[in-house]
């Protein structure tokens, strides 16, 4: 039997010019289209877990190219060298990998084409530790999700990272909206997510005091939590180098040699690197790092989502995270408030399926204490499209306006886009290499990826090991530490220790950032940590100055000098990010230096 048939049946409805071929075990797609959006239909419809590994969609898009970065770098500082593991990615993915592989006496290299870790979609998402309820249990989103969330209390604890558990709500304005809850407790009973129940308005705020007039009350998770996944990013990373990995950044993958289904060799912007095992953790990059080690069962269709940040005086308008339940949001523009019953049962599927792609916009307490408003789903062929676009804004505002009754506009005091990594399958590809013996596949990490990288990292890790055994001993690392010292953050501090911490260096009571009272100790600070990076944006994601209510405007020119002090370097060459990125061209007013 042609296990294409229904495959080819399903694309002639959409495009009969479109070729449907088996490839790696996958089935494949060619052509060209003039709408993107019949390139994503066409994945969508070629997907059949059943008998194939996954959907390779080469479809092109007509007069398409992107450009995306490569950084300016070429030299030959990692020419020649053999590391036993090699890391393609910096996000959390990697950062989780590298960590877990320092438990072991290993050679690890991990290279991040980005000017600092967390350059993807690691540093712009909502940092929400998903309860994973909307996971269908067989999949391995369901499978990472449940175990990366039991891990993190332990992981932020040791690693000294702002984690807050205080739950997830989904919101309830009708009353049958208590069917599909009562059918969503029993599923989280039945999955072991522990403690979800529906609670009625007045016991919902006790958890969430804001909720709108009209909410009925909602279906209440307290294993949900929120990070700030910059700083996990960053701290798996630190963590990791001072364990003994090396962390390259501004170095970028851009070709393999693979033969007889072994990588021999991986060409960077540095020099060629003859790694022994190659760990794919390229985030919406992905697919093409496994097209070249010809390991290829999957394509990622990137997918944006933009937040709103408000100021911090609108943070209590929400306490945890909180969505409107998604039988409501569609019904609620649907028919304006009109329920219907069938609909649910339908949405309710989906839920439990996993076919809903987004958990829905909600808002969200963040750690720095502002509001986060979003994120939204737009499919895009550019996979490091960030722009933030208004109609997009506005649309996230109008459906939010009816959970955050109090928001005003002049709330908002920032926007950011993030690109998620989906594949068509739309779970994750953790996995080891099946057409090529020395890599490992980190793939489709899209939400809840934040979520799941702890457990992500401790299986890649365990197989990584497993396969360098066969060829070398591999002991463990008796000198590995898990903690992670947080350096003082002052404005969380108590008056007299803050005291303390300024008798003992003056420089901690030299505010350099008002609005988000960062001092030049703890710049300095960041500027001696084991993964420092000295520009603009390498401090404000840091410690952030500029992420607060002027957005820069006082601290940007004290932040740049304090950084060329230390760096022992001239203004002009302290860059907002990329070695390309100049902040001032010169010297003006017949200044000499
Ligand atoms: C708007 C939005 C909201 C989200 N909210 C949540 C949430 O609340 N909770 C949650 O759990 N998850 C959330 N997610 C998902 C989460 O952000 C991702 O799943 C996670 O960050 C993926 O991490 P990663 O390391 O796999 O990929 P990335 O963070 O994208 O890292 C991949 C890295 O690889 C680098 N790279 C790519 N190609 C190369 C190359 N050739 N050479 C060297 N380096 C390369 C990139 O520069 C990048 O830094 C959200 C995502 C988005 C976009």
């Amino acid at each position: 039997m042609d296990k294409l048939r229904k495959i080819k049946k399903r694309l002639r409805k959409i495009d009969p010019q479109i070729q449907v071929s088996e490839k790696n075990g996958s089935v494949f797609l060619q052509g060209e289209e003039k709408d993107y959006r019949t390139i994503i239909q066409a994945g969508q419809a070629a997907v059949d877990k059943k008998h194939f590994l996954g959907v390779i969609n080469d479809i092109k898009l007509a007069g398409f190219e992107e450009k995306t970065y490569e950084p300016a770098l070429n030299d030959k500082e990692l020419d020649g060298q053999s590391p036993d593991v090699l890391i393609i990615g910096g996000g959390i993915s990697g950062t989780a990998i590298a960590r877990e592989l320092s438990k072991w006496k290993l050679n690890i290299m991990l290279l991040e084409k980005g000017p600092d870790i967390a350059s993807g979609a690691s540093k712009a998402n909502g940092g929400v530790i998903h309860v994973g309820i909307n996971f269908p249990k067989n999949s391995l989103k369901f499978k990472y999700n449940y175990l990366g969330n039991k891990m993190y209390s332990k992981l932020a604890e040791n690693l000294e990272v702002p984690f807050q558990q205080k739950g997830q709500v989904m919101l309830c304005f009708h009353k049958w909206e208590k069917i599909p809850v009562w059918f969503l407790v029993k599923h989280a009973k039945k999955v072991a997510i522990p403690g979800v129940e529906f609670l009625n308005k007045e016991e919902l705020k006790k958890h969430e005091p804001f909720i709108p007039q009209e909410a009925i009350g909602g279906m209440y998770m307290p294993s949900g939590g929120i990070t700030s996944p910059f700083e996990m990013t960053l701290a798996l990373g630190e963590n990791a180098v001072q364990n003994g990995a090396k962390i390259y950044l501004n170095s970028i993958v851009k070709g393999m040699e693979v033969k007889d289904g072994t990588i021999i060799s991986v060409l960077t912007n540095r020099g060629t690197i003859y790694p022994k095992l190659v760990i794919n953790a390229a985030g919406v990059f992905a697919d093409q790092i496994a097209d070249m080690a010809a390991d290829r069962t999957f394509t990622i269709h990137p997918r944006r989502g933009t937040d709103i940040v408000t100021d911090k005086k609108a943070g209590y308008m929400v306490s945890t995270s909180m969505a409107k339940a998604p039988f409501s949001i569609l019904n609620y523009q649907k028919d304006k408030g009109k329920s219907s019953f069938f609909k649910t049962v339908h949405l309710l599927k989906e839920a439990l399926s996993g076919k809903n792609h987004t958990k829905g916009v909600g808002l969200i307490h963040s750690v720095h204490q502002n509001m986060l408003i979003g994120p939204n789903a737009i499919e895009t062929p550019y996979r490091e499209d960030t722009s933030t676009y208004r109609e997009e804004v506005d649309g996230i505002i109008a459906m939010q306006q009816h959970i955050a009754e109090n928001l005003k506009r002049s709330d908002i005091i920032a926007y950011f886009t993030g690109v998620r990594a989906p594949t068509y399958e739309e779970d994750f590809v953790v996995r080891k290499g099946i057409f090529t013996s020395n890599i490992i596949e980190v793939a489709g990490i899209q939400s809840p990826g934040i979520t799941a990288a702890p457990a992500i990292g401790v299986d890649v890790s365990r197989w990584a090991v497993d396969y360098l055994s066969l060829k070398q001993k591999v002991t463990p690392n008796g000198s590995f530490d898990p903690h992670r010292k947080r350096t003082p953050v002052l404005k969380d501090l108590s008056e007299e220790e803050r005291e303390k911490y300024i008798k003992r260096n003056p420089d901690y009571g030299i505010i350099v950032c008002r609005c988000e009272e960062v001092s030049k100790g703890e710049i300095i600070d960041a500027l001696s940590s084991p993964l420092k990076v000295a520009t603009l944006d390498g401090i404000k994601q840091r410690l952030r100055p500029g992420m607060g209510r002027c957005q820069g405007g006082f601290c940007t020119p004290l932040v740049m000098q304090i950084i060329a002090e230390h760096e022992k370097i001239p203004l002009q060459d302290v860059k907002k990010s990329t070695p390309s990125s100049f902040l001032v061209t010169g010297l003006t007013k017949g200044e000499t230096k």
